[in-house]
């Protein structure tokens, strides 16, 4: 994939970059160690003066980074303003909190007396420059929900990121270092995914991040494993989204419709899967139909928008693919399913009912703007469709049977469960998935310290 900005409305390349060579490689890899061995020694409270600086820039700079991510990849600039809010938040979340996160542990008495030590305590320390791949879908948002606990704990982070947000991601670099952080604490690699291995391989690089699909994923786990480097995985997901009979009908539509197009439906934590009691089923699928067909599609510059293009033309082409296979294999179009003519990667909001296990679609992640309708006959039933998939990302449930809800957070094979409520991250909350959705957690305390060498000081 060539590394270039190519707008997904029109499909016209409008910058393209040469991807950096073996020489500048290396001297990024020597500024991230150099600078990672004086960043480790900053203190929480210099860490976070830059860090609440990187928020306030990206607060000043909200509109003109949210027309660059919607230029490089076509969500809608509302949504693209409020991604950079969400990123400031989430700074301004780990400037305050990293220090109490990362303190010292101290275990109970007993134990420490049973060891025969006089005092024990655990530390948090950094682990090195930290390798982060991460996707298009929402590129401001991956990388800082990942660098903003990396470089408050003391790490320094190298970002590989997606071929089609160049721009973005030498924004990112940029705004570190403007906010005060040294100059290699933060540095963008422009590379191909083919370059990934020999950076990963490298030994100043202690361990990797990757946000995106599946088979990437496992690219840079083998490889990882192959080092014995840690990793985080935050892969696809086809979220369940399941309404029985008791849930605020109307509410569960309306918010099922946000659920599934937020960010043009290339989410990875989209409801993908609409799982509905059959008591439910006609009601819901007739409101929830209602409100796809009601989107305003068009020009993701336009305040107006709610559904832009997909990011890509392979993009699109991949979605149409399980939309056809689903149609030939017998599931009914409700709304949707015929791409456009005319300019842009668009494909409209679709909804598709009778849906069955031999289709494509009932296994892997359709991303886009497109719902699969099923119906559940009983709460057991619904709990074997929810989990009948090979990720688990996150989960929504939408009932006011406290049973069914006891049920549902017991059972569901998911990294969280949304009762009420659709998924949507927040710095305080561990974020992440089991199954194929991958392994780790961003975010909060828990986010923090997966790149930190726990550290057991034993004091005689
Ligand atoms: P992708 O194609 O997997 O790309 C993600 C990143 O990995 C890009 O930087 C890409 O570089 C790189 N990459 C691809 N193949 C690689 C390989 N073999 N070795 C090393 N690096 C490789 O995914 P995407 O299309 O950008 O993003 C969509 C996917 O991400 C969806 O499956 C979505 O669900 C998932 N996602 C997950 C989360 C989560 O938190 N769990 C969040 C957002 C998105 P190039 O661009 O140069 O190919």
């Amino acid at each position: 994939m060539p590394i270039a900005t190519v707008n997904p409305a029109t499909g016209e390349t409008l910058k393209t970059y040469e991807a950096l060579g073996a020489e500048e490689i290396e001297r990024r890899l020597t500024a991230a160690e150099t600078a990672f061995r004086t960043h480790r020694t900053t203190t929480f409270a210099e860490r976070a003066l830059r860090m609440n600086k990187a928020a306030a820039l990206l607060d000043e700079d909200q509109q003109d980074i949210a027309r660059v991510m919607t230029t490089e990849m076509g969500k809608p600039i509302t949504q693209a303003r409020a991604e950079a809010a969400k990123c400031a938040k989430a700074m301004r979340w780990y400037a305050d909190h990293a220090e109490e996160l990362l303190a010292d542990e101290e275990p109970a008495e007993s134990d420490v007396k049973d060891s025969g030590a006089y005092e024990v305590l655990v530390r948090y320390r950094p682990l090195g420059p930290v390798l982060a791949v991460m996707p298009w879908n929402f590129p401001l948002w991956q990388v800082v929900r990942f660098a903003a606990p990396a470089l408050m704990a003391g790490n320094v982070g190298l970002l590989k990121h997606a071929s089609n947000v160049p721009q973005t991601a030498l924004y990112l670099e940029d705004l570190f270092r403007r906010a005060g952080f040294a100059e290699g604490c933060f540095q963008a690699l422009l590379i191909g995914s083919g370059t990934v291995e020999k950076v990963l391989r490298d030994p100043r690089i202690k361990a990797a991040t990757l946000t995106g699909s599946e088979p990437a994923g496992r690219a840079v786990a083998s490889v990882a494993g192959d080092e014995v480097k840690k990793t985080v995985l935050e892969l696809g997901g086809s979220d369940p989204y399941v309404v029985m009979p008791s849930a605020d009908l109307d509410k569960a539509a309306r918010v099922a419709v946000t659920a599934r197009v937020q960010n043009n439906g290339q989410s990875c934590i989209a409801a993908k899967r609409f799982i509905v009691h059959t008591d439910a089923f006609d009601a819901f699928a007739e409101r929830f139909t209602a409100g796809m067909k009601a989107l305003k599609v068009g020009d993701p510059m336009a305040e107006e928008t709610q559904v832009g293009p997909l990011s890509s033309e392979r993009g699109r082409a991949d979605l149409e693919e399980l939309v056809v296979d689903a149609v030939e294999g017998g599931a009914t179009v409700l709304c949707g399913g015929e791409r456009p003519d005319g300019p842009g990667w668009y494909y409209p909001p679709t909804v598709l009912a009778d849906i069955t296990p031999g289709m494509r679609i009932h296994q892997e992640e359709a991303f886009g703007p497109v719902a699969t309708l099923y119906r559940a006959a009983d709460l057991d039933e619904a709990v074997t469709l929810a989990n009948d998939s090979p990720f688990g990302l996150s989960s929504n449930v939408w009932t006011h049977n406290g049973i069914e809800i006891d049920r549902f957070v017991r059972d569901l094979e998911a990294g969280s469960v949304y009762v009420n409520g659709m998924t949507a991250s927040h710095p305080a909350f561990p974020f992440g998935g089991v199954k194929r959705s991958g392994y780790g957690r961003e975010l909060s305390g828990h986010g923090i310290r997966e790149f930190c060498n726990i550290t057991t000081v034993w004091h005689g």
